[in-house]
């Protein structure tokens, strides 16, 4: 399969040719199919890193977004600055021919006095989104995918379950959740079970 054939829009096209990627990796033709959905399904995907996940969300996120919009669709967890700020590069790099603004939620990146996210895609590490969300700074009315990276490095070696169920609670109902995992433990199951009763798992 060729990009063109998953159905992405010429921006992404071109911000895909961009990266240099000439076809999908396994997992972006066997994911992306079920990610771009309508309706919008939730995808729990157990994977590595090095496979190609990061561009099948981050492409999900940027042709799920409405440009007209000022305000944040996205929200993208990730249990580290350092990956969140990988993830970022890939948003303004694939997005490079989009309208697409994006803003991180980690410690110390925004100013202080910040009072208003006008984002369309928020990349952030837990505990920093939680309070961004709690203080009003980042609104989630809008908000129609959450992606969660490794989330058995947040959950299990991070113990930031907590946190990320409480992002998601402060999302809209029907958010499509999309999540990643290298590892499958009771823990992160049961939190499976939390965000997203039901969703089938698929091995990626
Ligand atoms: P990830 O699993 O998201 O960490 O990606 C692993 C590496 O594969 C990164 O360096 C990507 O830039 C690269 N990559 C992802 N998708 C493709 C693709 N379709 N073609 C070539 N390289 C890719």
């Amino acid at each position: 399969k060729t990009f063109e054939e998953l159905g992405l829009n010429e921006d992404l096209l071109k911000g895909i040719y961009n990266m240099g990627f000439s076809k999908p990796s396994k997992i972006q033709e066997r994911a992306l199919p079920l990610l771009l959905k309508d309706p919008p399904q939730h995808m729990i995907g157990q994977s590595q890193s090095g496979t190609g996940k990061t561009a099948a969300f981050v492409l999900t996120m940027l042709t799920r977004i409405d440009y007209s919009k000022n305000e944040p669709q996205a929200i993208c967890l990730a249990p580290s600055r350092e990956l969140a700020r990988q993830i970022m590069s890939v948003v303004t790099t694939m997005g490079k021919f989009t309208k697409v603004v994006a803003e991180f939620a980690i410690p110390e990146q925004l100013p202080r006095d910040a009072t208003r996210v006008s984002a369309h895609i928020i990349v952030g590490t837990p505990g920093t989104a939680v309070s961004l969300i709690t203080r009003g700074v980042i609104k989630t009315s809008a908000v129609k995918i959450f992606v969660l990276d490794e989330a058995d490095t947040m959950v299990d070696k991070l113990a930031l379950g907590p946190q990320v169920l409480k992002v998601k609670r402060a999302l809209p109902t029907n958010c499509q959740l999309v999540l990643f995992s290298a590892t499958f433990s009771d823990q992160v199951r049961a939190h499976v079970n939390n965000l997203a009763p039901g969703a089938n798992k698929i091995e990626l």
